[in-house]
């Protein structure tokens, strides 16, 4: 806590909470399926001087002076991203995952548009046209969702649904989704109709960097992710394209503008001021981090302990939604219990497991108790877990959910085992 010496002196509060919260994080198992540890290289270049900085515009072309060498840092964090998934094109200064969607939205259709993406309980993202969400007020979405049998797609079905509704555009992306897609499966369907396909790789994109997913950018005409959970990197968006529009049929006012440029003004001026360089620095760190070998073999040690911590689950008699995982998450299915997914989550909690309560296919709850419980390995991956600590983690589950009638008693003394396990890890951002 020593770099935070300033603000113990001037705002000692607001220390206090940040002190606290990094307690917690290093001391509980981190496995919300969307967060992760960053480093102490991204959390510096998040925290530099970089955030005075005004920069409207894009390299070469800005509305204020003095870019030297913040152009140079934009360039770089482009070129990085560009190199590391192998796109033709990419966007850094989207401020979160969903601005970057609402840029998608604004580059590709007009208000009214259909395009088909999941709904949220069926592990969709609110901006893929859910109805509280501007994508479902401004936009028609055709949902299509997991089979509630198999828990995975059905391209049968939503070849169907694409063929009857011709919406322009097709997600396809999740946040609750655990298992491989497919995007060239997708491809073929989005080119039957001539719709725009767009990939959203927010939770994902680690395996994908790591080989251990199918990769989207060949087949998508636009790639959307967060260069946080999974990636490690700050709290921001960017967003991956194709430099030619592959439909003639393009019927933007300014059609003399590629797929490319539509993008970036979708981002600046359509719907963001100034870029947040600072972020843009810490996602350009992130980037390179990415790129080494032992990122592959986080990628890779991410999918293998999800894995484990699947296999141990159903070996000890739970249910998975999707019958396990090939990705980083699984989803815990309780419809069978007594419990709901919120009382399932508030148990782990309090006993040192940090999860999220989760829709499972075909959930006779509401959305706001559920049957599940959403777990990611990406976390305790980035500390440094393997399979027979996923066996030790598998084990403490079992003990919260089979003691939850109980778990006043049981969990403080599972808190406290856990705290006294995760003391031998280290902690990227977090132990020096
Ligand atoms: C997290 C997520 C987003 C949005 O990210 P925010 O940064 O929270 O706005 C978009 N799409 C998917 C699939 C996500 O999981």
């Amino acid at each position: 806590m020593e770099r935070y010496s300033h603000l113990k002196q001037t705002d000692p509060e607001i220390y206090e909470l940040i002190r606290k919260q990094t307690n917690y994080e290093s001391s509980t198992l981190k496995m919300i399926a969307s967060e992760s540890y960053a480093s102490f290289s991204v959390l510096e270049a998040c925290g530099s001087i970089l955030t005075n900085k005004y920069a409207e515009g894009y390299s070469g072309a800005r509305y204020y002076e003095g870019n030297e060498f913040v152009d140079q840092l934009e360039t770089l964090a482009i070129n990085r991203a560009k190199r590391l998934f192998g796109a033709e094109h990419a966007n850094v200064q989207p401020y979160s995952g969903s601005p970057a969607n609402h840029a998608v939205y604004r580059a590709l259709l007009k208000t009214g548009d259909k395009l088909m993406g999941m709904p949220v309980p069926s592990g969709g993202h609110l901006t893929h046209g859910w109805k509280v969400n501007f994508s479902g007020m401004d936009y028609v979405q055709i949902p299509y969702s997991p089979n509630p049998e198999t828990g995975k797609f059905d391209m049968d079905q939503i070849r169907q649904t694409a063929k009857k509704e011709r919406p322009k555009m097709i997600w396809v992306g999740a946040t609750a989704y655990p298992h491989k897609i497919e995007y060239k499966d997708f491809a073929e369907i989005a080119g039957e109709i001539d719709a725009y396909l767009v990939a959203d790789i927010a939770h994902i994109n680690a395996l994908i960097v790591a080989g251990v997913h199918p990769d989207p950018v060949p087949y998508c005409d636009v790639v959307s992710s967060t260069s946080h959970k999974m990636l490690r990197g700050p709290r921001a968006g960017f967003l991956l394209s194709k430099k030619e529009d592959r439909f003639q049929t393009n019927y933007f006012s300014d059609s003399k503008l590629n797929l490319a440029q539509r993008i970036d003004r979708a981002v600046f001026p359509g719907l963001q001021g100034g870029p947040h360089l600072h972020i843009i620095a810490g996602m350009a760190t992130a980037f390179q981090e990415a790129m080494t070998p032992e990122f592959k073999n986080y990628g890779v040690q991410v999918a293998k302990n999800a894995k484990k911590l699947a296999d141990s689950l159903l070996a000890k008699g739970y249910t998975l939604a999707g019958g396990g995982t090939d990705t980083h998450l699984l989803i815990l299915d309780f419809r069978k219990e007594e419990f709901t997914g919120k009382e399932a989550a508030k148990a782990l909690a309090q006993s040192g497991i940090i999860a999220n309560f989760n829709m499972v296919p075909g959930d006779p709850r509401s959305p706001f108790v559920t049957s599940g419980v959403r777990l990611g390995t990406q976390s305790l991956t980035t500390i440094g877990m393997k399979e027979t600590d996923m066996e030790k983690v598998a084990g403490w589950i079992d003990r919260v959910c089979r003691n939850i009638v109980r778990i006043n008693d049981e969990a403080p003394k599972i808190r406290l085992e856990i705290a006294e396990f995760c003391s031998q890890f280290q902690f990227p951002g977090i132990t020096e």
